[in-house]
């Protein structure tokens, strides 16, 4: 099934012609409405009307999330206030978190987005979709949730968090759909057991996951443990939240929303593109958002894209998984998580010396981190090889660590000098996860 055959099936060349159009119009569009965007182009000595095909994309200047912090919070809003309807922002990560607001256009357009990758995962008006994903700031619950209602099924809003609630619901409303993080897919599968419920129980048959890397083994086991089809959704607040790409039937890559968010591939090196089939990094522009467009985006994931047809009919480019980041992002139970975080609050502490590691692990498959951090050599000193002042400087510490990075992780106070030291770059990083 298709959404908007329309759209999703277009000749190339008639979406070609497309994009030129649309990348036309958003270039004027940012360059009468955002100052931040009219500067950069002046510079580069570039007028709207140089922009009039598809191909001229090359000659736009790159956005990076820091520019995005630069602005903070709504420097590179474009409508005006009068016209945002909604406001999601994405985790605060290194400081500033990156506000995102929206037109009523534009949750026209996402919800639009979303119910093509719902279509393309066979879900129709018959199904009872629950969605738990954070409902909030968090554009996943909101995002998946207007699809859903757009396409006409029922929606039942779980958000995160009361597992065994959420699988009673599951049980008692015969719900046909999940979508949530392939981590809390299968920590439900898991948990059923506990809760003296058999996936027989349950009229589960589809999940769309996505907000953080997942592999086919989750995925097989996603769908032996829970007897559904699992399928991927990706997307980014930055770009709209949930709906970027999606994938069909053919579970073989994801298509892209591409005659609203065209994709680009580039070294984040070199910053040249690079063409179809090489893994590089993800750029999206913005074709058609008003709220807050956005000119050639760096996503730092690291993807590659793929022309070839699609058996399912539709034409749209698609990508592959997301390979990793070519920033030291990582994502913990759908959480961002950078190592700078952790050390700004590790160094706020003066019990700890800048020696630390952050351990990722998949236990259970859920995920694991640890920070190991050494103590100071005063600290050490004045007794601290008792018990208890290690496990309460521990607890001091993950508490901190929450604060910043709301999750819970697991500390471990080493001895001065126990942490390897390496020459050159340090690997502050170790994600045992293996996700690829
Ligand atoms: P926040 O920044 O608030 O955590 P975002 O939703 O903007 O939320 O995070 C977007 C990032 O999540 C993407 O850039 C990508 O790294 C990751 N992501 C989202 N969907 C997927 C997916 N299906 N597979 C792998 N990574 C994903
Ligand atoms: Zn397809």
């Amino acid at each position: 099934m298709i959404w908007n055959e329309n759209k999703e099936c277009m000749s190339l060349d008639e979406r070609r012609v497309l994009q030129g159009r649309r990348l036309h119009k958003i270039v004027d569009y940012v360059y009468h409405n955002v100052p931040f965007y009219r500067t950069k182009l002046q510079n580069m000595d570039i007028t709207p009307d140089d922009i009039r095909t598809i191909d001229d994309i090359v000659k736009l200047p790159y956005t990076t999330k820091q520019d995005l912090r630069d602005n903070y919070p709504l420097g590179l809003q474009a409508a005006p206030q009068s016209e945002i309807i909604r406001v999601h922002a994405s985790s605060g990560t290194t400081g500033n978190p990156t506000i995102v607001g929206y037109t009523r256009k534009d949750i026209g357009v996402w919800s639009e987005c979303m119910a093509r990758c719902l279509t393309a995962y066979g879900i129709t008006r018959e199904d009872i979709i629950s969605v738990a994903y954070g409902y909030g700031l968090f554009t996943g619950g909101l995002g998946v949730h207007y699809g859903v209602e757009n396409l006409g099924a029922s929606v039942v809003p779980a958000s995160t968090g009361g597992t065994e609630k959420h699988i009673r619901l599951l049980k008692d409303l015969g719900i046909t759909g999940i979508a949530c993080t392939p981590s809390y897919a299968l920590h439900v599968a898991e948990s059923l057991e506990k809760y003296g419920v058999r996936k027989e129980d349950l009229k589960l048959r589809v999940g769309a996951f996505g907000a953080e890397p997942w592999t086919d083994n989750m995925r097989h086991e996603i769908e032996e443990r829970l007897g559904i089809k699992a399928y991927n959704l990706y997307g980014l607040s930055e770009i709209m939240g949930p709906c970027v790409s999606y994938e069909c039937e053919e579970q073989n890559g994801s298509h892209i929303n591409e005659d609203h968010y065209f994709p680009e591939i580039i070294d984040p090196e070199t910053l040249k593109p690079l063409p179809y089939g090489s893994v590089g990094e993800l750029v999206f522009t913005t074709l058609t958002k008003e709220g807050m467009p956005l000119l050639r985006y760096r996503t730092r994931d690291l993807s590659s894209l793929n022309n070839e047809p699609c058996a399912c009919g539709r034409t749209l480019l698609k990508m592959g998984k997301i390979l990793g980041r070519s920033d030291d992002m990582i994502i913990v139970r759908g959480i961002n998580v950078f190592p700078s975080q952790v050390e700004s609050v590790l160094l706020s502490m003066p019990e700890c010396a800048p020696y630390y590691r952050i351990v990722v692990d998949r236990v259970g498959n859920v995920d694991k981190m640890i920070v190991e951090v050494e103590v100071r050599q005063e600290y050490f000193q004045t007794g601290f090889d008792t018990l208890t002042p290690i496990t309460t400087l521990e607890k001091k510490i993950a508490d901190a660590l929450k604060s910043i990075l709301s999750i819970s992780v697991k500390v471990q106070v080493k001895a001065p000098g126990s942490l390897e030291r390496c020459e050159g770059k340090t690997k502050f990083v170790i994600d045992n996860r293996k996700l690829v």
